[in-house]
This record gives structure tokens, C-alpha cells and sequence, in this order.
């Protein structure tokens, strides 16, 4: 006999059951999984989409940053191994430690990479460890792992709500092709990067917003040809990329990037303001004038821009670029002036470039048995704009995965962990927690 569970609207089939249910399968939720499955919990990953990655491979994001201070790398872990995977396919690119910082060569070699400290007020920006690479490398990869660690993956698993009783989360609702079906978990991971899962079971949020872009690739590009153009002739080069980016209106200031595909570009633009990333009317709309921006621009570069004159649109991401929207008001809510004056916590679970995240920003407020990670993290809306690269996303998820596994097998809730012991697990495996402040940090708090 099938087992049912009732929820408002009627009895819905419980399809699975594991230790912990993960919704999202983004850099935060894919990580998350990946944490919790190794640290020995049965674990169910669920993603609306037919792959994973989120915005790092159906959003088309391609440059992971945020994870260097100076010579120092802060994001480790399961970060670092997805970036060692792709770089034995070639499929990940960045620049050996030699050649970076402020050398004219290097930034000439690097530059059109993206892979430059773009938060310094230096000019030229020095380049840095970050890395370019390839999106459906990043789905082959995730594939591999999610294997490996033997994690029951659900794509087109659409989330819809949040089972709760008494107050504590013990399993989502999924619209699917099949109907709605429910997976019961002892710990839900919130993934989303849209708090639905947090919101749906209550947790208070702030409704925060971004701009948003409809990103793309365009293909048939002579990246030689355009770098000599931009380093040889300046002034030439100044006016043309001028015109380009009136027509695409809204862009980075190097608005095509080098991929570790030959001769395909990544275009991280054009950049809209006041949509709302949760409404359909917006989302549709962000589609249709990002598409109509996209074309205009590329007729103007074939024509005028060298190296493109053979250029073609590759895709435009199959996922809209949404930065925010919802943020989860928790147990602590990190500030801007946290994230630029590197305000360092006791509970550090997790670093960016120079700042860092306390486990309790991954704890809802009135929810119990749930965590979130990922760019809906506990923050104010400037706060997240500064500090939701996928980097940080993939070090608050690795976390959170093994918060989730230790308090179920520990007995204790999700609030009463041992952070110390989650902090020496994240370190034993890899990842660097921020337990130990860097001689730039400010410490506010008492440290344990
Ligand atoms: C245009 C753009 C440019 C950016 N540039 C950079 C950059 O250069 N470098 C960088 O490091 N970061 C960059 N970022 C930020 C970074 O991409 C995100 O902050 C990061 O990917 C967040 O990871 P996440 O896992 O929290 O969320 P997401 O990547 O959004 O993943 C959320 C996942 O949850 C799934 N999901 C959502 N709702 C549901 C549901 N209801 N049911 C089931 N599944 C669901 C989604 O399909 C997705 O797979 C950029 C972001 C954008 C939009």
C-alpha cells in the first residue's frame, strides 16, 4: 500500500524518506547534499530542474570569485574539489599562483578571463585565484558526485510546500509530472536561493531585491583578434565597447569574458533593475527585453567590434539571473558593515574573500528542524549583494550538510549543536570554517 500523508488540499504519496531532505540542487544545495551524505546521513536531493548547478550552470555564471584574500585561499572544500574535478577535463581555468597580483603581463593575459580582484580600488584590478569554467562541466561534475556519494537525486521535483508539525519542518511538498508527491526528511535543507522553503514554513523574511540579467554566450569569436584590438588600439576599442554596452544598457565594464570553450564568450549581461524575481509578470518580462537587448547588441559587434564579426548567440541561459529576493531574518542577521569591516563570529561556519558567516545566519528564528545556505542566507539586503558569489554559497551549504548530519546523530536540535565540532569536522575535511580569524579581522564578540 502506498504511504500517505494528509496535507492541506488532500492526501499526497510520500515517495521517499531519508535523514535529510536538501531542496535546491545549486552550488549550496548540491554542496549541502554532498556534506551531509559523507558525514553519514541518508540524503535526498530535490531539484526543479533537469540538472544541477542552479545559476552556476542553467544561470550560465561562470566565474567562481569571492574566495582569496591577498594570496590566501578561503573557500576550500567541496569548492575546491568541484574546481580540481573540472580542471582534469580542462574545463576550469585559472591563473597559477606566479602570475597573480599586479604584474601589466599577467593582467593583459588574465584580464579577459575575469579573474581579477574586482573589490579592490586598485586600477589596474590584480588578478587573483578565481576560476573560469564550463557550465555543463559543472552538471557532469555535480552527476559524478552526487553518484558517488550515493545520494537519491529527484530532478523535475518542483518544491511547493513545507510540511510542519508542531512548529518543525519533516518534509516538503513537490509538484511533478506525476502530481504532487512528499518526501519526508528528520533535517530540511532550504536550497532555493528564494527562501521558499524557509517562507512557506514560516520563518520570518525580508523581501530584498537585485538587478537581474538574462545572461549569454556568443560563439564564433576571434578572442585574439578582440584582446589585440582592446590592448593595441585603446581609444578605438574605448568608443566601439561604449556603443555596445549603450545598446545592451546595463553590463560589467568587461562585458564578454573567455571561456575554456574556444572561441565562445560569456556575457554577464544586460543588467535590469525593479523586477521582482519572484513574479512571473517580471520574470517574463526580464526574458523578453533581455532576449531583444541581446540581438540589437550583437548585430552592432558583428558590424563594428573586431574579433566578433563572425559571432553568433550561442544560448541565452536557460535561467534567469536572479541575485535576490527573499532573505531569511535568523537567529543573526549579517550586515553590510559585518561583511566590509570583516567582523569576525565565534560560531564562523564558513568564509567568503575576507568576511565571514556565523552558523547562526543559517538558522531560522520560529522554525525548528530546518536549516538554510546559499544566496537566501541571513543577511540584510546590502550585506547579500556584497557577499553571495558561489563560493561562499558552496562553503555556507558544505556546512549546513554537516550541521544537519551531526545534530540527528547527536539527538540534539539543529540550535544546539556543537559549532566547535562543526567547525573541526569542516576543517578535517578540507574546508575552512573562518574559526581562525585572519590577522584583518575585527572580533566584536567573545570568542569561546
Ligand atoms: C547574473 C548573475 C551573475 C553572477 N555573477 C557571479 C560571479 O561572477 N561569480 C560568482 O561567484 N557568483 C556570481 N553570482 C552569484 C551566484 O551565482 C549566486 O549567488 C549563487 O549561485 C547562489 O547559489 P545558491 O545555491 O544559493 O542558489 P542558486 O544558484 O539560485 O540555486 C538554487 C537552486 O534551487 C533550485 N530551486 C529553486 N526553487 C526551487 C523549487 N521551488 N523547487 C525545487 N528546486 C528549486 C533552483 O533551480 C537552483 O538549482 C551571480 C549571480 C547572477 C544572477
Amino acid at each position: 500500500m502506498v504511504d500517505m500523508i494528509h496535507v492541506p488540499g488532500g492526501d499526497v504519496p510520500v515517495v521517499s524518506r531519508a535523514d535529510v531532505v536538501v531542496v535546491g540542487g545549486g552550488p549550496a544545495g548540491f554542496s549541502a547534499a554532498i556534506a551531509a551524505a559523507r558525514n553519514g546521513a541518508s540524503v535526498c536531493l530535490l531539484e526543479r530542474y533537469p540538472y544541477l548547478g542552479g545559476l552556476a550552470s542553467g544561470g550560465m555564471v561562470l566565474v567562481l570569485d569571492d574566495m582569496c584574500i591577498g594570496k590566501e585561499v578561503t573557500v576550500r572544500g567541496i569548492c575546491q574539489e568541484m574546481v580540481d574535478r573540472l580542471a582534469k577535463h580542462r574545463l576550469a581555468i585559472y591563473p597559477p599562483e606566479a602570475e597573480r597580483g599586479h604584474d601589466p603581463v599577467a593582467y593583459r593575459k588574465w584580464s579577459r578571463w575575469g579573474l581579477f580582484d574586482f573589490n579592490t580600488k586598485e586600477r589596474p584590478h590584480p588578478i587573483c585565484y578565481s576560476v573560469a569554467f564550463d557550465p555543463d562541466g559543472w552538471k557532469r561534475i555535480s552527476d559524478e558526485m552526487v553518484r558517488e556519494a550515493g545520494i537519491e537525486l529527484r530532478l523535475h521535483s518542483w518544491f511547493s510546500s513545507t510540511i510542519t508539525e508542531g512548529g518543525r519542518a519533516v518534509g516538503v511538498v513537490c509538484q511533478t509530472k506525476s502530481g504532487p508527491q512528499a518526501i519526508m526528511g528528520g533535517v530540511v535543507i532550504d536550497a532555493t536561493g528564494d527562501l521558499d522553503v524557509a517562507a512557506s514554513a514560516g520563518a520570518p523574511f525580508e523581501h530584498g531585491a537585485y538587478m537581474v540579467t538574462t545572461v549569454f554566450r556568443l560563439g564564433g569569436v576571434d578572442t585574439d583578434e578582440a584582446e589585440r584590438f582592446q590592448f593595441e588600439e585603446p581609444a578605438a576599442f574605448a568608443a566601439i565597447d561604449r556603443e555596445a554596452k549603450r545598446l545592451i544598457g546595463g553590463s560589467w565594464d568587461y562585458w564578454w569574458l573567455k571561456t575554456p570553450l574556444p572561441g565562445i564568450v560569456w556575457c554577464n549581461c544586460p543588467h535590469m533593475t525593479g523586477m521582482d524575481g519572484l513574479k512571473v509578470e517580471d520574470l517574463t518580462a526580464a526574458e523578453f527585453e533581455g532576449r531583444r537587448r541581446i540581438h540589437a547588441m550583437v548585430e552592432y559587434v558583428r558590424a563594428h567590434l573586431p574579433g566578433f564579426a563572425e559571432c553568433y548567440v550561442v544560448d541565452v541561459a536557460p535561467q534567469t539571473g536572479i541575485r535576490q529576493t527573499r532573505l531569511l531574518q535568523g537567529e543573526y542577521i549579517v550586515t553590510k558593515e559585518d561583511v566590509t569591516g570583516r567582523v569576525h563570529f565565534p560560531d564562523s561556519i564558513a568564509r567568503g574573500r575576507d568576511y565571514y558567516t556565523p552558523y547562526r545566519a543559517l538558522l531560522p528564528r520560529n522554525v525548528e528542524g530546518l536549516l538554510v545556505a546559499g544566496r537566501h542566507y541571513s543577511a540584510t539586503s546590502q550585506a547579500q549583494k556584497i557577499s553571495r558569489e558561489i563560493p561562499p554559497c558552496m562553503a555556507m551549504g558544505e556546512a549546513a550538510g554537516i550541521a544537519a548530519a551531526q545534530a540527528l546523530q547527536g539527538g540534539v536540535s539543529l540550535r544546539d549543536i556543537d559549532v566547535g565540532k562543526l567547525q573541526r569536522t569542516l576543517r578535517s575535511q578540507g574546508a575552512d570554517p573562518g574559526d581562525i580569524p585572519h590577522a584583518s579581522a575585527r572580533i566584536l564578540e567573545p570568542q569561546a
